[in-house]
């Protein structure tokens, strides 16, 4: 029975290729290392929102994605992932979520860490705050119901993004009490103005000139990071940068796997 349980915990982790082992790229990225985020000791990150990020060395990136999932775009991101054994994170919408939970279903599959980004996008700091923590809460039951069947009152990954980054001082400290990361960024491409990929490519690598890595930005819902996606992670190989998978701890994965 033990062993069983074991098996199902471990095949709930997810499962790290390196470069040298992705089927069908002898060339490829890969994921480098696992960093397990948890939120008690951690409750913050991002340096563009907050005073600390992820301890992350020169060169490590971590790959994250708002927004989605969306039809067309979220599948040429996962498609661009997947041929490079690249596992990134991916902070869904409750109503896209709803809308097309194929594609949540894949990107959880696949072996990415879903978080979460409110039910319907608006400016949370902008509520009462009751009304923003409700739209919060119904973000993480429509992506856990899609995903895990059922929502409990904690979402089952404890990592959350606000839209906008428009957080404030009350929903922060209701999140820290209920034991939630909240994830900024260290960098972006600004991939809401329209650009086109060599334009969205020149962004990121300017950017990581200066930041020497940390946890990237992009959103799945546009057409351009889509394209830019492949270029991209071509690019972070060319110039050795290494990819960090972020992951919660796994009590709640690992309570999900028991038969
Ligand atoms: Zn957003």
């Amino acid at each position: 029975m033990f062993r069983l349980f074991l098996l199902c915990v471990l095949s709930a982790l997810p499962h790290l290729v390196a470069a040298a082992e992705c089927p069908g790229n002898a060339n490829a990225l890969g994921t480098e290392r696992v960093l397990t985020v948890d939120p008690a000791a951690v409750p913050r990150v991002g340096r563009k929102q907050f005073p600390t990020t992820l301890p992350l060395a020169p060169n490590e990136i971590v790959l994250t994605f708002d927004d989605g999932p969306w039809p067309a775009t979220t599948a040429r991101v996962l498609d661009a992932l997947k041929s490079e054994c690249v596992l990134a994170t991916f902070f869904l919408v409750g109503r896209n979520t709803v809308a097309n939970p194929a594609l949540a279903r894949r990107t959880l599959a696949e072996g990415h860490t879903v978080g979460y980004h409110s039910y319907s996008h608006p400016r949370l700091d902008q509520m009462a705050l009751a009304r923003a923590e409700t739209d919060i809460d119904r973000g993480f039951a429509a992506v856990d119901t899609v995903l895990y069947g059922a929502a409990q009152s904690t979402p089952v990954t404890p990592f959350f993004r606000f839209p906008y980054f428009a957080s404030n001082k009350g929903l922060l400290d209701r999140l820290f009490e209920r034991k939630i990361a909240v994830f900024g960024a260290d960098l972006w491409a600004a991939d809401w103005i329209p650009m086109t990929p060599a334009e969205e490519l020149h962004q990121i690598m300017q950017q990581l000139a200066v930041t020497k890595g940390g946890i990237l930005l992009l959103h799945d819902t546009h057409r351009h990071t889509a394209a830019t996606v492949p270029m991209l992670l071509r690019e972070l190989k060319r110039r050795h940068f290494r990819v960090v998978h972020v992951v919660p701890p796994d009590r709640r994965l690992a309570d999900l796997a028991k038969p």
